[in-house]
């Protein structure tokens, strides 16, 4: 479990909590994956396509022996087995895992952008992330992640929803 990868989980649809508990948990029981740790739960205001649910938004970080291009058909298979259709882009979803960042790689392949190209500009997915490590910083940028968030305008539509103690991947599930 050499590299370190930071998710994102979103999910606006049906028990969203359960479905960020069960995406967790596929995570975790895969044999090549290992959660180190999770964020609280923050519930967030639809970006992009508005007409839709508020989301439920956490971070996790993991260790993993995967590749980065086997981590995304992992996180692409478990959004398939948690029900996720695709129909409006950014629309309503069961459960959505976006790769943020693997070790320190750039990658650009046609179906895999590591950073992820919109987490810098994403308040839903820059408070959880530094939530877990508030010194992160990504390959692309020399400023630490914390600073850009003070040139997002609007600071609204990000609230607490269940706060964690960090370590405990299930602490929002009881058990
Ligand atoms: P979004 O997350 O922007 O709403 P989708 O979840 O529908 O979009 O993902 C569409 C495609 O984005 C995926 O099939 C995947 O190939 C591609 N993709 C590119 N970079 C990443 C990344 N870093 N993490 C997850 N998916 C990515
Ligand atoms: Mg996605």
């Amino acid at each position: 479990m050499n590299n370190i990868a930071y998710l994102s989980l979103g999910s606006n649809l049906g028990d969203r909590l359960d479905y960020l508990k069960s995406a967790i948990q596929a995570l975790d029981s895969h044999p090549d994956i290992k959660v180190a740790s999770t964020s609280s739960v923050y519930e967030t205001d639809p970006v992009g396509y508005t007409d839709q649910g508020k989301f439920l938004n956490l971070a996790v970080k993991i260790e993993t022996s995967l590749g980065a291009e086997a981590l995304l058909d992992t996180c692409l298979n478990i959004e398939k087995s948690l029900g996720r259709v695709r129909e409006i882009k950014w629309g309503p979803r069961t459960i959505d895992l976006d790769i943020l960042l693997y070790n320190n790689e750039n990658i650009e392949t046609d179906r895999l952008v590591i950073p992820h190209p919109r987490m810098h500009e994403r308040l839903f997915v820059l408070i959880p992330i530094l939530e877990i490590d508030p010194f992160l910083k990504i390959p692309t940028n020399d400023k630490p992640l914390i600073d850009l968030i003070e040139q997002i305008p609007n600071k609204k539509g990000v609230r607490l929803w269940k706060q964690t103690s960090g370590e405990d991947a299930y602490a929002h599930f009881g058990s």
